[in-house]
Order: structure tokens, then sequence, then C-alpha cells
């Protein structure tokens, strides 16, 4: 699935999708409010940091982002 650019700086070059193992959950304080032992995906702009809605696989996570992105 092609990812649409970032919609926080634009970038398209570098966008990755991960998840919270590949992370490090620390980095991402919003997971607290999520169930632990669920393991969720999302796009990651490696450029400027930002990441997308989370999905519970890698399709949803990049449709969330597509859908989110241009903003
Ligand atoms: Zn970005």
């Amino acid at each position: 699935m092609k990812l649409k650019p970032c919609p926080f700086c634009g970038n398209d070059d570098e966008l990755q999708i991960t998840n919270d193992a590949d992370a490090g959950i620390q980095r991402i304080g919003e997971l607290e409010q999520l169930p632990a032992d669920e393991l969720f995906y999302y796009v990651m702009c490696v450029t400027c940091g930002g990441y997308g809605p989370k999905g519970l696989d890698e399709e949803p996570a990049a449709k969330e982002w597509n859908r989110r992105g241009g903003k």
C-alpha cells in the first residue's frame, strides 16, 4: 500500500510501519491508555518522529495514516 506523505512535515520517503515492540513503548505515552497485551501497529515518520493512528495490523494502520494524511 502506498503511504501518503507525512501530514506533519510532508516527507514521503522515510515512512515506516512499526509496532509497539519495535518502537519501544516508553516513547509513546498514549499507549498507557491501551491494553498492555495488545500489539498495535502504526506508521511512523522517521524524519519528524510523527506517527499515525494505531491499528491491529499493518494494513489498517496504513489506511488510517492515509485517511489522516495531508492535514
Ligand atoms: Zn514527518
